[in-house]
């Protein structure tokens, strides 16, 4: 089996220094793909840094993410913006829209993210969406932007039945699933049985959202096998047919060389 975490930020200094201990661990239990969202100019250089010692293994992605916009987004964009004709990257991300921490800049976070949009239809790249309590501003974006010509993932997607229903209507879009499929609140796995597995892709957002038994701990790409185990369960497949479904979906969204189905 080869499976592809579509969203992990192993670069982050919550893993140092063990980076190499846990992608060797990670690429022993069947991973064969990591894609790393950036998430302001202060993680750039950690996330490069990381990707050139696993040329193979880790792809960057580059964006803005929504709760890094501040007073300075415009100088900031700019700076994120310079880095994109530096080196090749996979998708733009981590963008979108949280008002769930702050609303202060709620105005400045819609600029940021229908900007970064603008880019990946220019570049033709799948976009990594963070929606936290903004699912209709950040639908209203895409609709103003291109829902046709935008691709990409909604990713740690924790929404409602209502929300999935919207996602379903925007035909290039995927849904980011990971450990919090298995917490015993969540009402997630009632939710998916609207939908099918080809909407699927699978993620850790590792260090955070770590699956059952590992809940409240630092997630790491190892325990995406939790939530694909629970995938399998949830639509009453195999573990090798949901890795491969959902490897599938994957690399239908995020081109990346040498990397098949
Ligand atoms: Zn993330």
């Amino acid at each position: 089996m080869k499976l592809i975490d579509t969203h992990c930020h192993i670069y982050l200094d919550d893993f140092d220094p063990e980076q190499d201990e846990l992608i060797v661990a990670a690429q022993k239990s069947g991973i064969d793909t990591l894609l790393l969202p950036n998430v302001d100019l202060s993680t750039v250089e950690r996330m490069h840094v990381l990707c050139d010692r696993y040329p193979d293994f880790a792809f960057p992605m580059m964006g803005l993410h929504p709760t890094s916009v501040d007073a300075n987004y415009s100088e900031n964009l700019r700076q994120i913006e310079a880095h994109i004709s530096k080196r090749p990257y996979y998708g733009i991300g981590e963008i979108g829209i949280d008002l769930y921490w702050d609303k202060t800049y709620l105005k400045e976070q819609k600029i940021v993210f229908e900007e970064q949009l603008r880019w990946s239809i220019e570049l033709d790249l799948p976009v990594a969406i963070h929606t936290r309590d903004a699912y209709p501003e950040v639908l209203d974006s895409i609709y103003k932007i291109d829902a046709e010509k935008l691709k990409g993932v909604f990713h740690s997607f924790t929404g409602t039945g209502e929300e999935l229903e919207e996602i379903k209507k925007l035909s290039n879009f995927k849904i980011g699933i990971n450990g919090v499929i298995t917490f015993k609140n969540s009402k997630l796995s009632e939710i998916l049985q609207q939908t099918s597995i080809n909407q699927i892709v699978l993620e850790t957002d590792a260090p955070y959202l770590a699956p059952v038994p590992y809940r409240g701990k630092r997630n790491e790409p190892v325990y995406i096998w939790r939530t694909a185990e629970k995938i399998a369960d949830i639509y009453k497949l195999t573990l090798e047919e949901t890795v491969y479904i959902t490897r599938k979906n994957a690399l239908k969204l995020f081109k990346i060389a040498n990397k098949t189905i």
